[in-house]
């Protein structure tokens, strides 16, 4: 039990210093997203809270991210963190909800290319990436 105590505010600072936590300000979501919500759960097929979603906007056309740089980002379990350049973006918004709808960060071609189509290549972008990042939340 003296272990425990000694070992749990290590484990706390460790978990803060590593958890990424930008200096960004809330953001009371337009009503837009609510929308953009709806048509996320309707082209996945997945089901959500809008009102567990939190949103917060960096100032820019990106930030520093832990694969690099980022227009958005989603964090577990229902954080959304937009550059505020992109903040007004369908995509980069919804492919952020898309992430807190399916839980995880990967980008499986169902449903981010196929079905609902939140990707550069297959938004209606004619695939332009107009970032000039490699990606707006990871690095392929
Ligand atoms: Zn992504």
């Amino acid at each position: 039990m003296r272990l425990l105590l000694r070992a749990l505010p290590i484990a706390l600072l460790v978990g803060c210093t590593s958890s990424f936590a930008p200096d960004s300000a809330p953001l009371t979501p337009p009503s837009q997203y609510l929308q953009w919500w709806q048509a996320t759960k309707a082209c996945s097929g997945l089901t959500g809270e809008f009102s567990r979603l939190r949103f917060s906007v960096i100032e820019g056309r990106d930030f520093e991210c832990p694969s690099g740089r980022c227009v958005g980002r989603w964090e577990p379990a229902s954080t959304i963190i937009l550059a505020s350049a992109y903040a007004h973006s369908e995509l980069v918004v919804r492919h952020e909800m898309l992430h807190a709808l399916i839980g995880h960060s990967g980008h499986p071609d169902i449903p981010f290319r196929q079905g609902c189509g939140l990707t550069w290549d297959t938004w209606n972008t004619g695939g332009a990436n107009p970032t000039g990042l490699p990606a707006f939340d990871h690095p392929d």
